[in-house]
This record gives structure tokens, sequence and C-alpha cells, in this order.
């Protein structure tokens, strides 16, 4: 099996090492490849996503990511900004799911702004359809207001839409997901008022006929972002449309309060998928040997688990993950007095340990 590496800017080449490091201990005979992606790309190719690695992505079997992104590259006409390669890869490989866990291990349940009886313990997975929606949908732009009390005056506007065979696509990878978990999906949607929205209900209604095995609840997003913060535990799989997952994951993220814990996956129809932690490139402490590994080497775990099929090697390194935070070891950004201070490299060092 071959893996892409790219750890691209910032903190990217520290913390793909350590989930490297990890990959490298588990005994199998993974095939390894790195090249540069971002700021990195540009530096050495002239462009963000340089051919040789779209190559390398393509061809690789999985795709684990750093992360891109600098502020000397602000200046850069936005097609050579290095986020620009996240979405030259999410397009050119056909990423159209994107799963975020949003885990909260006890032993780090002071590290959130909500009390530690709503989030010890929380373990939910959102799903968010990422190629779709009134992101992408055309037409859009500015034009002239053609109607009501506006009407001669400029208006933006965007088009919110969904094929069907977009939303059964995303219903089934969340099905799936689900039946991996606890066997409960929620679906959430604005069908009181989006026709959009009703429609995508009746698609995913339709495709749980294939999964009755798995409990499913339809929620309107109003409701859903409420409840995600009175009692998230409740929630076992979440699966929405691109806007409302946007602002879902980063919201269950936040549940956490601790960004440098946190995978997550995009998919594609055959569950090949690029990985990467779900923060940036935090260039603020790049380089200075602090950056928290875990969501990287959590990254590579799902991707055992959703592209290896390896779910017994994902495992040990979740069961890897706890053991040193149940050790006390912790990286500056979840250190808690009481606790012992790490650096990015001993984290990674103790992860290799305790996967016995
Ligand atoms: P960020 O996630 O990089 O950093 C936000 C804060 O969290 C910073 O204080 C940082 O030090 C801290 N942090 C992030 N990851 C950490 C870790 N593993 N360990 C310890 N602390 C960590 O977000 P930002 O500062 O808004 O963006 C920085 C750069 O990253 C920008 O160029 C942005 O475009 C890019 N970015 C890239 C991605 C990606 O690669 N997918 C995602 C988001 C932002």
């Amino acid at each position: 099996m071959k893996i892409a590496i790219l750890p691209g800017d910032g903190i990217g080449p520290e913390i793909t090492a350590q989930a490297v490091k990890v990959l490298n201990a588990l005994g199998e005979s993974f095939e390894l490849e790195s090249a540069e992606v971002g700021g990195a790309g540009y530096a050495a190719h002239g462009h963000p996503l340089p051919q040789g690695t779209l190559a390398l992505a393509k061809a690789a079997d999985a795709v684990l990511l750093g992360a891109v992104g600098d502020f000397k590259y602000d200046s850069l006409e936005r097609s050579l900004r290095p986020e620009q390669a996240i979405l030259g890869l999410r397009k050119e490989l056909g990423l159209f799911a994107n799963l975020r866990p949003a885990i909260l291990y006890p032993e780090l349940a002071g590290a959130s702004t909500l009390k530690p009886e709503v989030v010890s313990g929380l373990d939910i997975l959102i799903i968010r359809e990422l190629t779709g929606d009134v992101y992408f949908g055309k037409p859009r732009g500015v034009r002239e207001c053609p109607d009501g009390p506006f009407a001669g005056q400029r208006e933006g506007f965007d088009t919110m839409r969904y094929a069907e065979g977009e939303i059964r696509r995303i219903a089934h990878v969340a099905f799936q997901a689900a039946r991996k978990r606890n066997r409960r999906l929620t679906s959430i949607d604005k069908a009181n008022v989006l026709e959009t929205f009703q429609f995508w209900r009746d698609i995913v209604t339709d495709v749980h006929k294939e999964y009755q095995d798995v409990e499913l609840e339809h929620m309107y997003i109003d409701n859903a972002a409420m409840q995600l913060v009175r009692a998230p535990k409740k929630f076992d799989v979440l699966v929405t449309g691109n806007m409302f997952g946007d602002i879902l994951s980063d919201e269950a993220a936040m549940l956490t309060g601790s960004i440098g814990m946190l995978p997550s996956a995009s998919l594609d129809v055959n569950n090949k998928g690029l990985y990467e932690p779900s923060h940036g490139s935090a260039p603020d402490i790049a380089g200075k040997g602090i950056a928290n590994p875990l969501a990287t080497i959590l990254s590579a775990a799902m991707m055992l688990r959703f592209t290896l099929g390896k779910a017994e090697q994902a495992d040990r390194i979740d069961n890897a993950v706890k053991k040193v935070l149940a050790q006390g070891l912790r990286t500056p950004d979840i250190y808690e007095e009481g606790t012992t201070k790490v650096g990015t490299e001993q984290m990674g060092d103790a992860v290799v340990k305790a996967l016995g």
C-alpha cells in the first residue's frame, strides 16, 4: 500500500514526521513517499500543487497531509497561494465527503469551554458534503434586483442546489460510517424552509431503506446547532450539506477545546482519501518543537480505518493516544497543572512506545 506524505508548511513537517514514525512502527509494509505541497510546493516548483505532487497523490492509495499556509505567501495572487493546494487536491481526487470526529478524552475535559459533565467522553462524527450546495451552485454573482421593494438596486445572489446522486452518495458514506460506530445517524437539514433540503430529507429517507439496522433521525440545522452545545453526547454520526457542515464542524471542534487533537478525512467514491489534522499550519509556533502531533497521528489512524482496511491497527493507534494522555503527557496547547509538558517529538515517541 502506497501512502503519499505531504508535510506542507509551518508545523506540517514536524507533525507529519511523528505520524510517519507511528506508521513505521506498526510493522506493516507501507510504501511512504513524500512531496512538497502548499508554500513548500511553490518555493520548490513555483506552484502550491506541483504536477509531481498531484501525480503522487493520484497514484497513492491514501494521502496524509500536514498543513499548508504561511503569511509570507499572502501577497501572492490567489491561484498561487498555499491554500489552493487543498482545493486542487479535493477537486482532482474527487473528495466529496469530509469526516470530522470530535472526541474529548476525559483527561482533557478541562480544555473545553463547556461543563465537563456535558462534554467529557464526547465521541461524535460529523460528515459534511464537500463539493456541492450553495458554495458551488450556479448562477451566482451580483446583478440588478429584478423585483420587490429593492427592484433596480444591485443584489448579490447564490444558488443552493443538490443533485439526487450527490445526496445519495454522501448518505451512503454516512450510513456506512454509522454502521462502524453506534448505528445512529442524524441528518441535518432545513426542510421546513428550503426546497433543496426537503429534497435532501426525502433522498436520505430513501437511502435509509438499505440500512434498516441504523437508526435515522432528521433534525433542523438551528435545533442541531443548539443541541450540539446543550447535549452533544446524544449524537453519534451527523450528516449534512456543505454550508451547514462547515459551521457545525467548527462548532463541534470547539466543544473539545483543543484544535491540536482533531483529525479529519476527505473521501472519494471508493473511500480513497486525504487525511489531515483539522488545524492549520500554525506559523506562530513552527520550528519550536512544541506543536501537538496527535491530530495528525489520529488522522493516520483514520486513514488505516477508512481507506486501508486496517481497523485493528487504527485501534492500536487510538488506544496508544489514550494511553499517553492517561500517562499525563501534554504538549503546551493541552497542558494543565499537574501534567507533564512534552514537545512534538517526545509526544510522537511516547505514542510509538504505547503501541505495545
Ligand atoms: P491554525 O490552525 O494554524 O492556528 C490557530 C491557533 O492554534 C494558533 O495559535 C496555533 O499555534 C494553534 N495550533 C494549531 N495547530 C496546533 C497544534 N497542532 N499544536 C499546537 N497549537 C496549534 O490557524 P490560523 O493561524 O488561522 O492559520 C495559519 C495558517 O494555516 C494560514 O495560512 C491558514 O490559511 C492555514 N490553514 C491551513 C489549513 C489546512 O492546511 N488545511 C487549515 C486552516 C488554516
